[in-house]
């Protein structure tokens, strides 16, 4: 028999992943920057961001930088020498050693512990949060115990099993860098993400929760790291009448155009979070009764700044797809669909989504480093998914996983069409 379809219209705008959304604020301080000629990377709006960030997410310093990358990559330098003194010269602050990091992310997560010579070795994801697995942490410390430092994502806003995590950094006496990058906002038991790590940063990238264009910050509540990040990330002068340096330095401080931007950003971050929260649960009700879940969360313990509706279709729902280092293809099945088609689609119809970020373990550029999971090491299993054995949690999670269009400019109307859209490809 023939089902009427009800026609869906292609978007005449594009419905975005995550655009940036503009206040009008944003150019008063740009324009304020201009007119006085600071125009630099000194200035009021430089003097404001970090004092409205720093009072934001509770800590005493922040300092803003020209990326939430350069805000990492200093993070890196700091433990670094905090755990293995002072770097040699020609040599990286990690010079060798190994660093614990998430293994579902952006690749800025990890770039930085290549930057100063270190190893990453990759932490397997676990399901309820899609962030680093507390059990993987633990076999990976009773691998290699020499190591000292962890780098912990909050994928697509949602805080990981902090609590965990730190616990088991505790017991191993390992230093904590926080990427917060996208979570700018989110809270875990009533206290900020940025303010866990013993170094933490965040970014204000173009499709960010807030954004300058570009920017980043360092947060910390000790003086002595936010003096040092400042200096590092302005060339590393020295107090001198002439340019004198010590150290190696950076060209890393924001710009004060750039910090208008954020200037008229920031009040308006919770309005965002809202924003991004009622299109995660519109979502959450629109896809019921179709084998599809929501990226999880801790309800309990943990309010996300929900920066990306995602889903991950189950396992019995998936037809066939096949990904190689470039290419993918997947045969349509009734009743069935994967990440491959469903993006496909809603390109189809002018909206974006994202497949989940690529596991690092499973980047060419990383293929030499170490992956652990919660059993073991996971270079073995890799392919386990196939088999439908998922021990690879964070290579599963890709598989069947995808972002959804997650802008909040994006209308309840608009949103109720992608809702359509993904409907129509379980048909
Ligand atoms: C965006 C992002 C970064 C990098 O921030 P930039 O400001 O683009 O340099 C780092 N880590 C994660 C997880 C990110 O999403």
């Amino acid at each position: 028999m023939f089902k009427a379809k009800k026609e869906i219209k292609r978007f005449e705008n594009k419905i975005w992943l995550s655009s940036p959304t503009m206040h009008g604020d944003e150019i008063k301080y740009v324009t304020e920057a201009y007119e006085t000629n600071w125009m630099s990377t000194v200035g009021q709006n430089i003097n404001e961001v970090e004092r409205l960030s720093a009072e934001y997410v509770g800590c005493k310093y922040a300092v803003a930088l020209s990326a939430g990358t350069a805000a990492l990559h200093l993070c890196t330098k700091l433990a670094g020498e905090k755990l293995y003194g002072m770097p040699k010269a020609n040599e990286g602050a990690l010079q060798g050693r190994k660093v614990f990091c998430s293994d579902v992310t952006f690749d800025a997560t990890v770039n930085p512990i290549a930057y100063e010579n270190g190893e990453a070795v990759f932490i397997d994801t676990e399901r309820d949060t899609w962030n680093m697995d507390p059990a993987a942490l633990e076999k990976a410390f009773e691998l290699y115990p020499d190591v000292k430092l962890v780098v912990l994502v909050h994928l697509y806003g949602t805080p990981a099993k902090i609590d965990e995590i730190k616990a088991v950094c505790d017991r191993h006496g390992a230093l904590i860098i926080e990427d917060a990058a996208e979570s700018l906002g989110a809270s875990y038991k009533g206290k900020q993400t940025g303010t866990f790590g013993d170094y933490n940063a965040i970014s204000f990238n173009g499709n960010k929760i807030i954004t300058g264009s570009s920017g980043g910050m360092f947060f910390t509540d000790s003086r002595e790291d936010a003096e040092k990040v400042r200096k590092w990330s302005t060339q590393s002068r020295e107090a001198a009448p002439w340019y004198q340096h010590e150290e190696i330095g950076y060209n890393y401080r924001m710009s004060n155009v750039i910090a208008g931007v954020v200037r008229g950003q920031l009040p308006y971050l919770d309005e965002h979070i809202a924003q991004k929260k009622a299109i995660y649960m519109r979502y959450k009700e629109g896809l019921k009764g179709l084998p599809v879940k929501m990226n999880p969360y801790d309800e309990k313990n943990s309010e996300p700044n929900f920066w990306l509706s995602c889903i991950i279709i189950d396992e019995d729902a998936m037809c066939k797809q096949v990904r190689s280092g470039q290419d993918v293809a997947y045969i349509a099945e009734s009743g069935k669909s994967c990440p491959t088609e469903i993006l496909e689609k809603l390109a189809e119809y002018n909206a974006e989504g994202r497949p989940v970020w690529k596991p690092m373990h499973a980047q060419p550029v990383y293929r030499m480093n170490a992956f652990i999971t919660a059993q073991g090491n996971g270079r073995a299993k890799t392919n386990a998914y196939i088999e439908g054995g998922c021990e690879d949690v964070g290579m599963d999670i890709f598989q069947r996983g995808l972002c959804l269009p997650s802008d909040n400019k994006m209308t309840a109307e608009e949103q109720d069409v992608i809702i359509e859209i993904i409907r129509s490809c379980f048909e």
